[in-house]
């Protein structure tokens, strides 16, 4: 099906559609994406939720095998309809979501029944964010919300009890993870959800009710945490463990589905390997050039690692103090939104400000930046670009984590979360209005975006060429890299856990505590690693391929509002629209 869509698509292009990009929606085509998304939130509540509807709030979904059925019938359907539109009529718009819906379907047809991932990747139930999603949404009246929580938790012991019916053969880290999740829910109950309750204006019966349902999810949280340990012990009971390597066949299928991109799993893994060493040999260069400011006359080592490792310690030390660390993110933004005008890189939406806050204490999960962006269907939310202060740590783990976001990387976090990266990307996405492209975005394409903007901002020249700053961005960089090798080797060629931390601290010069993390997070999932550098990868090998085939008119602003218009279509659609 895949190749007979990529046909249609290129047969239109070599007919000459000139005025396609001027072509307006078709309505059939709408009308028949709206029913499918109509019966899409009813049969994914959570999702419904998540992009900020609320008919569904009150409801649970109950994982049992009745539900896995009924939503094949419907992913099935759907599929067949959607595999039958004649693209002829469609904008440029509607064939990218086209190509988004014909994705989802054939992912989720095949997660149920080839990847099964319901029997073995636990972290997919997550009753916390099943609560979080109704707290999180502070425009409706708490006392609302809080009803439809009490509706939605009626049904959390059959949750759960479902949950334990569907477990067979689970990975060892998928079952730990799922206890430290759980545990993470139960503290969000008792200290968060009851806060809220007492805050609230609900009374007598209905708070009973309400109070009632908590204390029996609070219930039968702690015994899906018993149950969980017991299998830790005795992993009989469900058929022993699997391996977490889900080993070449799988791996390339999920590859396709998630990442959508042109090469194989074995292409890219070469390109990272290429890009690995050209990065190295980058910071060598960089070290060894700034290696007499930071040592005088001392002579570099002979070792080219330890020239690096040096340096990059030296520069590291340059960080900002713990209590204006949100400060100094406040700080920069407007630096980068004065360089991006002054180079005339994209146009800026400035009627869309980002607000700059601490992260809200019930989203710390953990330490970082990321930016919170309103709900699909609440155009005119504000978008926060959260900062956790680090208030919660010890003085040693500040120190260690202020050297990883010191000066130079800070600002390549702000440049990847911020501007031009990921909050400019999404203020162009929603110009888009096309909810499919909101709901099933490509993360290549998000992704790729953000690491393409740290790039390209330092080729353009953003803080003054700075050896430290280069020497920074491509440690950066080479985590990236390092990522895509990780998760390509681990899953195909059987990485250890040794040579996996060898890779990470001696390749990649990471910290020990996070290469630890990486590890941890590299043994429960899968692909989504690499998407980081696969979207990178193609975005810049576009826009060179646009450089070259364009000459004196190629003109970088066009190239990447172009780019952007499309919303977070898979990079190889892009590609064929461009
Ligand atoms: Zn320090
Ligand atoms: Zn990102």
């Amino acid at each position: 099906m895949k190749m007979i869509l990529a046909l249609m698509v290129l047969v239109q292009l070599v007919w000459g559609c000139s005025n396609l990009r001027e072509r307006a929606d078709d309505p059939d085509f709408s009308k028949t994406t709206a029913q499918f998304l109509e019966k899409y939130w009813e049969a994914h509540p959570r999702h419904a939720s998540e992009a900020g509807l609320h008919q569904y709030d009150s409801v649970l979904e109950i994982p049992n095998q009745k539900n896995r059925e009924h939503k094949l019938t419907f992913y099935k359907q759907q599929l067949q309809i959607f595999e039958n539109v004649d693209p002829d009529p469609l904008s440029i718009s509607q064939r990218t979501d086209l190509a988004l819906i014909c994705n989802q379907l054939q992912k989720r047809i095949w997660q149920i029944e080839t990847f099964r991932s319901h029997q073995w990747k636990l972290d997919d139930y997550n009753l916390a964010e099943e609560v979080s999603v109704l707290l999180n949404r502070h425009k409706r009246p708490l006392a609302n919300r809080l009803k439809d929580l009490s509706e939605k938790l009626k049904n959390s012991p059959e949750y759960f009890q479902e949950i334990k019916n569907n477990i067979s053969r689970p990975t060892r880290e998928q079952v730990n993870l799922a206890i430290k999740q759980s545990r993470g829910a139960l503290s969000f109950i008792r200290g968060h959800l009851r806060t809220e309750i007492k805050k609230s204006s609900i009374k007598g019966e209905e708070l009973k009710k309400l109070n009632q349902r908590v204390a029996a999810t609070e219930q039968a949280t702690r015994r899906y945490i018993t149950y969980l340990k017991g299998l830790l012990t005795s992993p009989k009971a469900v058929g022993g463990f699997r391996d977490f390597r889900i080993k070449p066949e799988l791996y390339a299928q999920k590859f396709e589905y998630d990442l959508q991109i042109d090469s194989t799993p074995k292409e890219l893994y070469k390109k990272a390997l290429v890009a690995k060493e050209e990065t190295r040999s980058k910071m060598f260069e960089a070290a060894i050039e700034l290696y007499p400011k930071y040592f005088g006359s001392k002579l570099p080592p002979k070792d080219r690692q330890e020239v690096i490792e040096d340096v990059l310690k030296k520069v590291s030390i340059e960080h900002p103090k713990a209590d204006n660390f949100v400060d100094t993110v406040r700080k920069q933004i407007p630096e980068l939104t004065a360089f991006i005008k002054e180079k005339d890189l994209l146009t800026l939406d400035e009627s869309r400000p980002l607000i700059i806050r601490e992260t809200p204490v019930y989203q710390r999960g953990f330490a970082g930046a990321s930016v919170d962006s309103p709900g699909l269907f609440d155009p005119q939310g504000d978008t926060f670009y959260n900062v956790t202060p680090l208030d919660d740590m010890s003085g040693k783990q500040q120190e260690s984590y202020l050297r990883e976001y010191n000066n130079y990387t800070l600002q390549i976090l702000n440049i990847h979360e911020a501007l031009p990266g990921h909050y400019v990307q999404m203020i162009y996405r929603n110009k888009s209005k096309s909810v499919v492209k909101s709901i099933f975005g490509n993360n290549p394409m998000t992704e790729g975006w953000a690491v393409y903007t740290e790039r390209m901002m330092l080729e353009e020249g953003y803080g003054n060429n700075s050896m430290e700053l280069w020497l920074m961005y491509y440690k950066w960089f080479l985590r990236v890299v390092t990522n895509t090798i990780l998760d390509y080797e681990i899953h195909n060629k059987n990485l250890s856990r040794a040579e996996a931390m060898k890779l990470m601290t001696k390749g990649a010069f990471q910290e020990q505590a996070e290469a630890e993390g990486k590890w941890h997070r590299a043994t429960v999932s899968q692909v989504q690693l690499t998407s980081y550098f696969a979207g990178f990868a193609e975005i810049y090998s576009l826009r060179e391929e646009m450089k070259e085939k364009k000459g004196d008119r190629f003109n970088l602003k066009e190239f990447h509002e172009t780019f952007l218009s499309f919303g977070s279509s898979p990079i190889r659609e892009i590609r064929k629209l461009m």
